[in-house]
């Protein structure tokens, strides 16, 4: 296999005309096809179809507590399901909130509690002036907004293959009592996949911020989406932090989105006592409880971890087809050209690629006039713009498997197109 790098310019001219003939087929097909974002697909759907089921008029309302879920009440949500909540995100049951039907939607209610009210008595962020969101990229583009939104400085932290580079943080974090927190996907992290490091969860909980009000926000969002039969495990940092006498530094996030139905899932936040008083003042004019009865379905479908993780298994011999469909045609088509490295992940719900630097931007929109939508480059750095423009967040979950292949193809034909047009210019 020949590196393009160490290709004479006749021997790219070559290539480039013989990738130009390829994309131009390509582009007569008409394809319309979408890798944008990580949805899960219709046949992912209908496997939780049973769970509207088991809730008709028949059905027993009332909650391991006695309660009526149908009434208002159990703000902090069904104990049932904080107990299944607290197995899933690794933190005592009394300290978790399950709320509404999005995970991101308390994340936006935590930060937005903190810029009016503030955490550990101190000023609100928003009194405090100019202050700085750590954002590990390539990371969640949603995350990004969010503090953007409230006017955060954002600071991109480079991420290795253990997670967010530690000595950045702490140095960052260390110095400047102007950095309020930090976004972390920690497992099967959006988008590279990776999997934070025991060493790297000790370091966050033994983190000496100059802020008192610093927050660690721990996004489990893919606690339990394996796709191997070689999981990666997280170390636990609610533990790590108990260990340390950190139990303030973190607020922890997961939701059934990618388990039942996103949009219609359920959601949950775990944290300290002192910042769940904040918090859970904030909730109680925000809302006079959360959708007992999609909990109540949620908890007579589910039932409890194991049940989790059988219909987990459902999800991954759904999934492990079309990641493997990517990383196939990956290899087989950019494999030793050294135009391209991405990387291999055990669970999530992304593929994440790095083309030489400067082709990011040109590869999408080479997709994009072929048919084939893909994340926006840069989309997973802070304020969109990826300082090397090398990022694509490649997202297997929504096409089914023959269109996987198509877009794939495409993909690496326009991978290489953009490589063979950078080393000639
Ligand atoms: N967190 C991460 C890391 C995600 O990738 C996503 C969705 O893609 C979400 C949160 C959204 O979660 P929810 O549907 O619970 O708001």
């Amino acid at each position: 296999m020949l590196q393009f790098l160490s290709m004479s310019e006749s021997e790219l001219l070559k290539v480039k005309a013989d990738l130009e003939d390829r994309y131009n087929q390509f582009k007569a097909q008409g394809l319309k096809l979408n890798m944008a974002r990580g949805k899960p697909a219709t046949d992912q759907l209908n496997l939780s179809m049973k769970m509207l089921d088991t809730l008709n008029s028949g059905s027993d309302m009332h909650s391991s507590t006695g309660d009526d879920c149908r009434n208002y009440g159990l703000p902090d949500g069904l104990p049932e399901l904080r107990e299944l909540f607290a197995e899933l995100m690794g933190v005592d049951d009394n300290n978790i909130i399950v709320g509404g039907n999005s995970s991101l939607n308390m994340m936006f209610d935590a930060v937005s509690c903190a810029m009016t009210h503030g955490f550990a008595g101190c000023e609100p962020w928003g009194k405090q002036g100019h202050i700085k969101f750590l954002c590990p990229s390539p990371g969640y583009d949603r995350h990004f907004a969010i503090t953007e939104y409230f006017g955060f400085e954002l600071i991109a932290v480079p991420m290795l293959a253990t997670g967010p580079d530690m000595d950045v943080v702490e140095k960052l974090i260390h110095d400047d009592a102007s950095v309020k927190g930090i976004w972390c996907v920690p497992k099967y992290s959006n988008p590279t996949g990776i999997t934070y490091s025991d060493e790297t969860v000790r370091r966050f909980a033994a983190l000496k911020p100059a802020a008192k009000d610093f927050r660690i926000f721990w996004d489990n969002a893919y606690c339990v989406h394996d796709l191997t039969d070689t999981p990666d495990t997280l170390l636990n940092l609610w533990q790590e932090c108990r260990k340390n006498n950190t139990i303030d530094l973190p607020i922890f996030f997961a939701s059934t989105s990618k388990i039942t139905f996103p949009g219609a899932g359920i959601a949950a936040m775990g944290a300290s006592e002192k910042n769940l008083s904040v918090l859970r003042e904030h909730y109680s004019f925000q809302t006079i409880g959360p959708d007992k009865l999609n909990q109540l379905r949620h908890i007579y479908f589910l039932k409890d971890l194991d049940g989790v993780m059988d219909h987990m298994t459902k999800h991954r011999a759904l999934l492990e087809p079309k990641f493997r469909t990517v990383l196939g045609r990956l290899e087989s088509e950019l494999g030793g050209k050294g135009v391209a490295e991405w990387t291999s992940p055990n669970g999530g719900y992304f593929v994440s690629v790095d083309v030489l630097n400067g082709c990011a931007k040109r590869v999408v929109s080479l997709c994009k006039e072929a048919g084939v939508t893909l994340t926006g480059a840069g989309a997973t750095y802070p304020y969109g713009k990826d300082p090397n423009d090398q990022n694509i967040r490649v997202a297997p979950t929504y096409p089914p498997v023959a269109e996987l292949e198509q877009a794939m193809e495409l993909f690496c034909i326009c991978v290489q197109l953009a490589a063979a047009e950078k080393l000639l210019n």
